[in-house]
């Protein structure tokens, strides 16, 4: 078969991250980022075949940003023609309630994504240029966009609907639409795969910079711990996760707080990075380990608010065959990884602490074999799940 690539874009407010993905064999070709777009100094950078080439320069908007990467494609490879691109992948966070799976760009998918603006404020918009230059820049292939909640769009009703009046409810759209949902499906069809079992009771701890735990039952999501928005759930790196929401009242009415401020406190300068002062957890670690108590409130907390989620999610499923980390932190933090399934003992479960600790690439199992909940790291690779699902309107 001749070789066919797909283009995957995420567009962010202020940025563009891009790569080269083969589908089939899931390799990557090229990859890079577009940053401080609208900023005096901008930078770019591309990287393809261990050569990585940067770019400062400032970059006005996202177009000339666009316009620059495929420049460099052209001139440092791997030219765009000859690499046969069969589509462009847009990653999308906010789907709303219209899109349970990939959606071929066309004008009215565009007013689909633009209708939801003010279900996700902080990222549609992005998209959205992103789309629109892209559009542009390469007009000779299908452009798909793939939504962060379509994995999540048949959870049970129990699940996504929050107990607010029906109507105020239903009338502002606000119900749980989840988020890091191609990663969770990714991982979760991986576990299913390596397992070589269809029925598992899965639960996927997606702990990155954002963070999120979903529960899957023979691959459908029946739980996740984000909500209306990415805010809610787990302990993240800026993010607070759960908490009451009066205390919006409170801050607004005591503090004197904007709804600004406090959405922005919420969702920057909370998390990890408010309890600690730091969301790099190999830092927090180090003052953990300098006796900093801190520090090791913070990861308690952190560690506590994934205990009670596991726990729910185990409750809700009525067991447990899969616990399975990914992300950043999921990957690589083979500490946290410890002192969790140290916290879930009551399921059972055992780490083999030589596999737990031994760093690799590859999914793999680290639970001892007889751990009644098998434990596996699996690296989640949303720009290869993207470009798959692009692939499948084709
Ligand atoms: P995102 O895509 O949400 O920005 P990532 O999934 O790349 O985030 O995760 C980034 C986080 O991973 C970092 O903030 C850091 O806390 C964590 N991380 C990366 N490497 C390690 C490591 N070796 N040990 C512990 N944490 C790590």
């Amino acid at each position: 078969m001749t070789q066919r690539t797909v283009l995957v874009i995420n567009s962010g407010s202020s940025s563009i991250k891009y790569q080269l993905v083969d589908p089939d064999s899931g390799s990557s070709l090229a990859s890079g980022l577009v940053e401080r777009i609208g900023e005096e100094a901008g930078a770019i950078v591309h990287k393809v075949a261990g050569q990585r080439t940067e770019l400062d320069q400032p970059v006005p908007d996202h177009g000339t940003g666009l316009a620059e990467v495929l420049r460099l494609f052209e001139d440092k490879g791997p030219s765009l023609a000859e690499a046969h691109v069969v589509a462009v992948g847009h990653r999308v966070v906010q789907g709303g309630r219209h899109f349970s799976g990939p959606a071929l760009i066309d004008d009215e998918v565009v007013t689909l994504i633009t209708e939801l603006v003010p279900l996700g404020p902080l990222h549609n918009p992005a998209h959205l240029k992103g789309i629109e230059v892209a559009r542009r820049l390469l007009a000779d292939v299908p452009h798909v966009a793939v939504f962060d909640t379509a994995f999540f769009q048949d959870l049970p009703e129990e699940a996504a609907r929050y107990a607010l009046d029906r109507e105020v409810a239903d009338r502002y759209s606000i119900r749980r639409y989840g988020a890091h949902g191609t990663s969770h499906q990714y991982v979760s069809e991986q576990v299913s795969r390596l397992l070589g079992r269809e029925d598992l009771r899965q639960v996927v701890l997606h702990l990155g910079n954002g963070a999120s735990a979903s529960a899957v039952v023979a691959g459908h999501a029946v739980e996740t711990s984000m909500g209306l928005t990415p805010l809610e759930g787990l302990v993240m790196g800026g993010r607070t996760g759960d908490i009451d929401p009066a205390a919006v009242f409170h801050l607004a009415r005591v503090a004197g707080m904007t709804v600004d401020e406090i959405d922005n406190l919420f969702n920057r300068g909370s998390g990890m990075k408010g309890l600690a002062g730091d969301n790099d957890m190999r830092e927090v670690w180090r003052r953990v380990d300098d006796g900093e108590q801190e520090a090791r409130d913070a990861m308690d907390i952190y560690l506590h608010r994934l205990t009670k989620y596991v726990g729910a999610y185990t409750a809700v499923m009525g067991g447990l065959d899969a616990l399975t980390f990914t992300a950043g932190i999921g990957e690589n933090d083979a500490r946290l990884r410890r002192e969790l399934c140290g916290r879930l003992g009551f399921l059972g479960i055992r780490l083999d602490d030589t596999l737990n600790e031994t760093r690799s690439s590859q999914a793999r199992v680290v639970s001892a074999p007889q751990s009644p909940v098998t434990v596996l790291v699996v690296p989640t690779n949303e720009e290869l799940a993207i470009a798959r699902q692009a692939l499948t309107l084709l």
